[in-house]
């Protein structure tokens, strides 16, 4: 008896919705990034975090602070260490550093790291993750069809009327009702 984990086919088809949609949303972000700056931010008294979509390129910042800094925004200029910092592959790398700023007239000790990465490694992803979950839920949109026919589900071999726990063409065991 072979045991395995199903999941279902309605799991297949929103992890297809959800990759091909991201894959609109990246490419779509990575387009723009030529020719505008997409920004987004949250910054509290001791932490903050960026997120930069510019050229292509996609920075991801955040900050923390040991003292309670009054105007988050004179920090701006920390959350984003120095660039290029180090590469790993291909346009993805990381920066981290501290230093003592003057915020708000006081001296305060932070902290910021950062990671970036290219746009095309998202479509490149989210497009891997589309095809494949497609091709899953074709396949088993086929097999499902074979089955109702009365076809062997694996090669398609027209099983009414043979009798027997396996296909007699491709070996593929008989699911009851098949
Ligand atoms: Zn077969």
């Amino acid at each position: 008896m072979r045991c395995r984990m199903t999941i279902s086919n309605t799991a297949y088809v929103a992890c297809d919705v959800v990759c091909s949609l991201m894959l609109i949303g990246v490419l779509t972000l990575w387009l723009r990034s030529y020719y505008y700056r997409d920004y987004c931010w949250e910054s509290g008294a001791r932490s903050g975090w960026s997120m930069d979509s510019e050229k292509g390129e996609l920075v991801f910042n955040r900050w923390q602070s040991q003292r309670d800094i009054v105007s988050p925004s004179s920090l701006t200029w920390l959350a984003s260490p120095v660039h290029p910092g180090r590469e790993l592959f291909k346009g993805v790398g990381y920066d981290h550093g501290a230093s003592d700023i003057a915020a708000s007239g006081t001296l305060v000790r932070a902290s910021a790291w950062a990671i970036w990465w290219p746009h095309w490694l998202l479509v490149v992803l989210f497009a891997m993750g589309s095809a494949s979950t497609s091709a899953i839920v074709f396949k088993k949109a086929k097999r499902a069809r074979r089955r109702k026919m009365g076809c062997c589900s694996a090669c398609g071999y027209d099983l009414r009327g043979s009798a027997g726990e396996v296909c007699p063409v491709c070996g593929k065991f008989r699911k009851p009702g098949e």
